[in-house]
């Protein structure tokens, strides 16, 4: 890279794949430069957290509208493949720039690269800037008394909400004043991020509108219909009760201070009680991911290791059988089956059910919440090494401020709280449609001639119980004690 006082900025499009609320893009605007969009997708084979199927066909459709916004607003985004440092290099190179800003990222992967870049620009004598788009709070802003991260989620909270608001977003602008000539861009078809022979993201396309109008819409409609029964109703995945922002928040086509401003400004005139507790809940979710991005900052090891390290020695069992009946929604507990069909369908799945299936598989199976976590990793358009490790960790145990060792999810129980008429396991476990409310949630507990009626045939068209919960639960409980007798947990309270 050469140094250059004047020329192009490079603005690096990543996890902040919108044009409003771009506080890099804006700055690259307000230069007075010409401005070129750039996208570089790195699918490194060695790189440990590769974006997964579901991720890749949301990333498809995220950059084709991006690219789209970018060409109305008069310029073109350069999409290149390849490692990032080395791409930037040479198009740094190629049309002189004079420097690249971006928006940060603070996975452990990104960040060592990030800063690898921004000292490769900067030893050149070129300008490296990065902004805050994807935080309400940084992570290096939040600390405890003793300087330290905090590890329990209301602490840390309470403090983000006594910091200074988070700044008011910015709109996207109307025009980007880009290259008269642009260097050459790769075709987005031509990286095939879609699945083909088997297309299976027929349910992905019927649930989903990937990019940044998707996302507004998406938090237009969930302040309009939603969110005065969003405490009520978050936990019900039978209704329509939460704002499914989550892969548009992953990939950045809204940001955090977009969704906190248009909370506020919905409570602005109606101040009501209910309305106000509806949307302190809604907002208490953003921290919690303002909390798992937190925890993967300062503890980076925690995508593979339990955050509770007396849990590096629990003895996990292998049983590639009991996995599959898993993935695949074969359990034969209809509120775990309903949830991982929902996820393969839509690549998405209800809070709720994914701590559900998550205890399932830790405590119930005994296996390693790693191996959830990959495959949740490679299914979920929402996927998130933030969000999903802490998920994990959380329901394992092992994480911070975590469900406690003794709390094993009863599937049954679970399901008749949440999905009381059995609408949700129904919706995704047709095979089970018929059988009255009474035994959607525990269909091998229903006589023959009930189930005859329902058409339900256990061990042909739906599977007996792969584990009998009592005694799967006894399990769970002896092997977590022996982990929690040696936990020397402590609390930042
Ligand atoms: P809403 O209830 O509308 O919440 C609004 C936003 O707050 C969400 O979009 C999300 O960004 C954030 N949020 C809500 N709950 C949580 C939470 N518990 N932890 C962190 N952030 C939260 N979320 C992901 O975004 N990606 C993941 O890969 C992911 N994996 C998970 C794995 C497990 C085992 C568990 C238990 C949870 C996981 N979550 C993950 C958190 C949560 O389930 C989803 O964020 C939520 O279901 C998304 O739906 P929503 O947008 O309708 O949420």
């Amino acid at each position: 890279m050469t140094a250059n006082g004047s020329g192009p900025l490079l603005v690096w499009f990543r996890n902040d794949l919108r044009l409003s609320d771009n506080p890099a893009l804006l700055a690259a605007i307000q230069s007075g430069e010409p401005v070129l969009p750039v996208y570089i997708f790195d699918d490194d084979p060695a790189a440990s957290w590769q974006l997964g199927g579901a991720g890749r066909w949301w990333l498809h459709h995220s950059l084709a509208k991006l690219r789209d916004a970018i060409a109305e607003r008069g310029t073109t985004i350069v999409l290149r493949r390849g490692s990032a440092l080395r791409e930037l290099h040479v198009l740094v190179r190629e049309v002189g720039a004079r420097g690249v800003y971006w928006n940060r990222c603070y996975e452990p992967a990104a960040l060592a690269r990030d800063t690898a870049i921004k000292d490769a620009l900067r030893a050149e004598g070129l300008e490296a800037r990065s902004f805050n788009a994807n935080l309400l709070f940084e992570p290096w802003t939040v600390k405890n008394k003793a300087g330290k991260p905090f590890q329990v989620f209301t602490p840390f909270w309470r403090h983000c909400l006594g910091l200074a608001a988070p700044t008011p977003p910015d709109a996207a602008p109307a025009h980007i004043p880009g290259m008269m000539r642009p260097p050459s861009t790769d075709k987005l078809d031509d990286w095939k991020l879609l699945p083909v022979q088997p297309d299976w993201a027929a349910g992905l396309r019927a649930a989903w509108v990937p990019g940044e109008e998707g996302g507004q819409a998406r938090l237009v409609q969930f302040l309009d219909e939603a969110i005065v029964d969003y405490k009520a109703m978050r936990d019900r995945p039978d209704l329509p009760g939460t704002s499914r922002l989550s892969p548009h928040l992953h990939f950045g086509e809204i940001g955090p201070r977009q969704i906190w401003r248009a909370v506020q400004a919905r409570i602005a005139h109606n101040r009501e009680p209910g309305i106000m507790a509806a949307a302190e809940t809604f907002l208490r979710q953003l921290g919690w991911r303002e909390f798992s991005y937190s925890l993967l900052y300062y503890f980076p090891h925690l995508p593979e290791k339990p955050l509770r390290s007396e849990f590096n020695s629990f003895s996990w069992r292998e049983d590639a059988a009991l996995l599959e009946a898993w993935q695949r929604g074969m359990t034969g507990f209809p509120i775990v089956d309903a949830g991982m069909r929902e996820l393969w369908h839509t690549g998405w799945m209800h809070n709720r059910v994914r701590m559900i299936v998550a205890s399932f598989l830790v405590k119930d199976l005994l296996l390693p919440w790693q191996v959830g976590a990959r495959w949740f990793w490679d299914t979920l358009v929402d996927a998130d090494l933030a969000n999903n490790t802490a998920g994990w960790q959380w329901t394992a145990g092992c994480g911070a401020d975590a469900a406690p060792y003794f709390r094993v999810f009863n599937p049954i129980t679970q399901g008749k709280k949440f999905d009381p008429d059995g609408a949700y396991v129904r919706r995704w476990l047709p095979e089970l449609a018929g059988l009255p409310d009474a035994f959607i949630h525990n269909p091998w507990q229903a006589n023959l001639m009930t189930l005859n009626a329902a058409n339900v045939v256990l061990g042909e068209t739906y599977p007996w119980p792969i584990v009998d919960h009592a005694v799967a639960r006894e399990r769970a409980l002896a092997a977590f004690s022996r982990v929690n007798k040696s936990g020397d947990w402590v609390e930042d309270r």
